[in-house]
């Protein structure tokens, strides 16, 4: 027990004592004695200070409290162990006493005298000596530094957690805000994921690609919404299992797919195949797939996973390539035409056969190691490949060029070429590529043309110059011969007929060499009596063969009167030619033969044969070629190389043919052959009273002919050809105007019209006849030189009666005038001429 603890239970004795005491036994020294017994023994420390805080009298508790002894702490003021900043408190408080207060409790700290601080509390009271007036204060102290400090932990504690839960709020809250946070980046994630997974999705719609998994342990399988697509599926239909997947490969394709997969299982090459699936419409589709395959810790495979893209498009196309790629090879490969590619500085990256062939190559590679710099190994003229160059490269192409070319073997060859440059994405010219032909025979077949049709077109204009004087040449002598010349007139007449006739020939033929050539050949079909022709044309090959002593024969049949349908000129044009070369080509006293043979009920062939050289079989086939002499062009016989050539196309333009046999050093045998046709006198009608009555008639009356033509000689001849008429009246004019007028005065029956007048166009002239009411009706016969097909059918379209070409034959003239007329004489029916001079020289071309 404390020695305060024991004070104070003596304390509580002695005032138990004073207890059993009443209020009257108290003296006042009793009193005080008691009081101090009591204030000693007080377990609480008090202390008795007077105004100026000086301890007056203080007790054993209040001395072991502040472990000073009583007459040390009597020596001192209360404020002097009063710790320094709690004085004015206590001075506050002694304050608030001496103003009146009652006691009054504060709490403040001592400084021990061992310099611990301790913490009180302290009540006051005021104490009075009677007269009212506080001299001290009594003051009741208790150590309260355990409850303090309880306190003071207790607000340490509750600081400290205070703090802890700020400290633990603050760390909830940042917490809270990254969770928070978390969230949303986590919202976003999912936001983003989803937008991810939905372009996925839609990539993967685009692109035709799938996702696949397959769990190995289980065989089940995961497909997105494009691998059942790609399958031909809807997602719904449900593949859950890897035999479903198997079951939909193209099933040729499903064990090279299997294999595949064990071989990646296996850790081989990974999983990358292309091959066909069935969907459920029967359709078959291509699909490329590829996949990984995953191991677990033990390196054991657990699962693969994948795409799949339907690859059906690109396959297409491919094959469509390779179809392509293999057509263009054998394009390029069988060309007829040269196909190369080459670079601007003239090596050839690629050529094809017909392009070695076409440079003389065994070899499209032999020809590519051969010629490294084209413009000086390939071109006989390097500036036409600089030319080449510059037009491709400003223009982008070239058609149609034209170069000679040297050959492996040195000989020079002709080529035509289209070209073009293929350029890079920046235009830059790669190679170019083309085609070439060889144009070598064109170019000379094109040179011969010019030179020919040169010569044509000169020929022509000559030769139609030539015709008019002959017209006035071999008319004459043909109205003398008819004027019962003397003898020997008769015979100088006989020379000037035959020369014109030769020379009308020779014109004749020159004009349809150049007529031929320039594709203009006019032919009139008639029936023509073969030993008529056969007779004309031996007439004037005799001289000929009188002068070589060629024995010339002809085995006809003069009376059978076999007629074939030509134009009597061409066809005696080509006996001429053949009996010509026979006799040219025969040597002296040879023999040439000429017949003729029907053949069944169509065709006539005439045969003409000699006893010449012959010609060798090799050289038969190029009888016909133009200009080809074969060799005649070295011996002394005259020649052109033309007369066969034009034989056979007047032979076709007939309808006919020609051809040769022959035999080397026994002789030749030229045939041509022709429609057969009947004798236009079998046509005639018979004639009847009629017929005979209308004749005499006719013949009683005159008739008036009105000529209209520009050429005085031309007028002069038809004034003499119709004095031979005396029933006819003749009237001439030099002016279209003037024959005109003179035909709507006079109305004559008959107008003659040439068509080169100097006022007005003889189809003018014609024309105008037409349209006029008096002179519609009057028969008009052109006379022209004029011959060609289309002239004529122009005027007889317009209403031409006939149409007769100079130089006139006079039998024709006096035929059409009989029939036109009916002015005396043997007369043919119209229909018979016109139909064989007019409608069938139509249908010749
Ligand atoms: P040419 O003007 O040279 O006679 P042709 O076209 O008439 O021309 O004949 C062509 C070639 O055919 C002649 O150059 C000649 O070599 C040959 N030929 C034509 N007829 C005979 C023939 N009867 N006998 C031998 N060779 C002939």
């Amino acid at each position: 027990m404390s020695e305060i603890a024991k004070k104070a239970s003596s304390a509580k004795d002695a005032l138990a004592a004073a207890a059993g005491l009443s209020r009257h036994d108290f003296s006042a020294e009793r009193a005080n004695e008691l009081f101090e017994r009591i204030f000693q023994e007080a377990p609480i420390a008090m202390a008795i200070v007077d105004l100026d805080y000086r301890f007056v009298q203080v007790n054993a508790a209040m001395c072991e409290m502040v472990g000073y002894s009583e007459q040390e702490l009597t020596q001192l003021r209360s404020l002097d162990i009063t710790f320094p900043e709690d004085v004015d408190v206590t001075r506050q408080n002694a304050q608030m006493l001496l103003n009146g207060a009652a006691g009054s409790s504060f709490e403040k700290r001592y400084v021990r005298k061992d310099n611990e601080v301790i913490w009180i509390n302290c009540t006051v009271h005021p104490i009075e000596l009677g007269d009212g007036q506080p001299r001290y204060r009594l003051g009741m102290v208790q150590d309260i530094t355990q409850r303090k400090r309880a306190e003071e932990e207790i607000h340490k504690l509750n600081q400290d957690l205070e703090q802890r839960v700020q400290e633990r709020t603050a760390e909830l809250q940042a917490a809270n805000r990254e969770l928070q946070n978390d969230i949303a980046e986590r919202k976003q994630t999912e936001e983003a994921l989803r937008e991810s997974e939905k372009r996925l999705a839609q990539a993967q719609r685009i692109a035709h690609l799938g996702y696949w998994e397959r769990d190995l342990d289980t065989d089940r399988v995961v497909w997105s919404n494009e691998t059942y697509r790609v399958f031909g599926l809807s997602p719904q239909e449900k593949v859950n299992h890897f035999a479903g997947f198997q079951e939909r490969i193209y099933p040729e394709d499903r064990e090279m797919v299997m294999q595949a997969i064990e071989k990646a299982l296996k850790g081989g090459p990974r999983y990358e195949v292309e091959y066909r699936v069935v969907w459920p419409s029967g359709e078959v589709r291509f699909v490329h797939s590829q996949g990984d395959v995953i191991l677990d810790e033990s390196g054991q495979p657990r699962r693969m996973f994948g795409t799949v893209q339907d690859v059906t498009g690109r396959k297409q196309a491919e094959e469509a390539l390779r179809e392509a790629e293999q057509k263009y090879r054998a394009i390029f490969e069988n060309a007829v035409e040269g196909i190369f590619q080459t670079t601007p500085e003239g090596k050839y990256i690629s050529v094809n056969p017909a392009l070695a062939r076409l440079y003389g190559y065994d070899s499209p590679a032999e020809l590519m190691a051969s010629v490294g710099d084209i413009a000086g190994t390939i071109y006989v003229d390097p500036e036409r490949r600089a030319a080449f160059k510059r037009l491709i490269e400003t223009k982008g192409s070239v058609e149609l060029f034209e170069y000679e070319v040297f050959r492996k073997d040195g000989s020079k060859i002709w080529l035509c070429e289209n070209a073009r440059a293929v350029r890079d994405v920046n235009g830059v010219i790669m190679y170019y590529e083309g085609t070439v032909e060889d144009i070598t025979e064109r170019k000379l077949v094109d040179e011969v043309k010019r030179a020919s049709k040169a010569k044509s077109e000169f020929l022509s204009r000559m030769s139609h110059e030539l015709r008019t004087p002959l017209n006035a040449i071999l008319g004459f002598s043909q109205l003398l011969e008819r004027q019962k010349p003397t003898e020997i007139q008769q015979k100088r007449i006989g020379y000037i007929l035959s020369a014109g006739k030769h020379l009308l020939g020779l014109i004749n033929e020159v004009l349809d060499i150049s007529r031929i050539e320039a594709g203009r050949m006019q032919l009139s079909l008639e029936p023509v009596c073969i030993a008529d022709a056969l007779e004309e044309t031996l007439d004037l090959m005799r001289p000929l063969a009188t002068e070589r002593t060629i024995q010339l024969s002809a085995s006809v049949d003069i009376d059978a009167g076999v007629h074939v349908l030509a134009d009597r000129q061409r066809f005696k044009q080509v006996l001429l030619n053949l009996l010509n070369n026979a006799v040219k080509y025969t040597p002296f006293c040879g023999g040439v033969t000429v017949s003729y043979n029907v053949n069944g009920n169509d065709k006539v062939r005439v045969l003409v044969s000699d006893t010449g050289p012959g010609i060798p079989p090799e050289k038969l086939a190029r009888l016909f070629t133009p200009f080809d002499r074969l060799g005649a062009e070295q011996s002394a016989v005259e020649g052109t190389g033309l007369g066969l050539a034009l034989s056979q196309r007047l032979m076709q333009a007939m309808g006919g043919s020609i051809g040769a046999d022959s035999a080397v050093g026994k002789g030749s045998t030229f045939w041509i052959e022709l429609p057969r046709t009947k004798s236009p006198l079998e046509k005639l009608p018979v004639r009847n009273e009629a017929n005979g009555a209308r004749e005499s008639t006719s013949q009683s009356r005159i008739r008036s002919i009105l000529y209209i033509e520009d050429n005085l000689s031309n007028l002069s001849l038809i004034e003499q050809m119709l004095a031979e008429r005396p029933g006819t009246a003749l009237l001439t004019t030099m002016q279209g105007k003037v024959g005109l007028d003179l035909a709507r005065q006079h109305s004559p029956d008959l107008i003659l019209l040439d068509l080169h007048l100097p006022d007005l166009p003889g189809w003018d002239v014609l024309s105008q006849l037409k349209a006029n009411a008096t002179t519609r009706d009057i028969p008009v016969v052109v006379i022209s030189a004029d011959a060609t097909k289309r002239q004529i059918n122009r005027l007889m379209a317009a209403g031409a009666a006939h149409y007769l070409t100079k130089p006139l034959d006079v039998t024709k003239f006096f035929r059409v005038l009989d029939e036109t007329t009916d002015i005396g004489g043997t007369k043919l029916p119209a229909e018979a001429i016109s139909n064989v001079e007019v409608k069938e020289a139509c249908q010749s071309t």
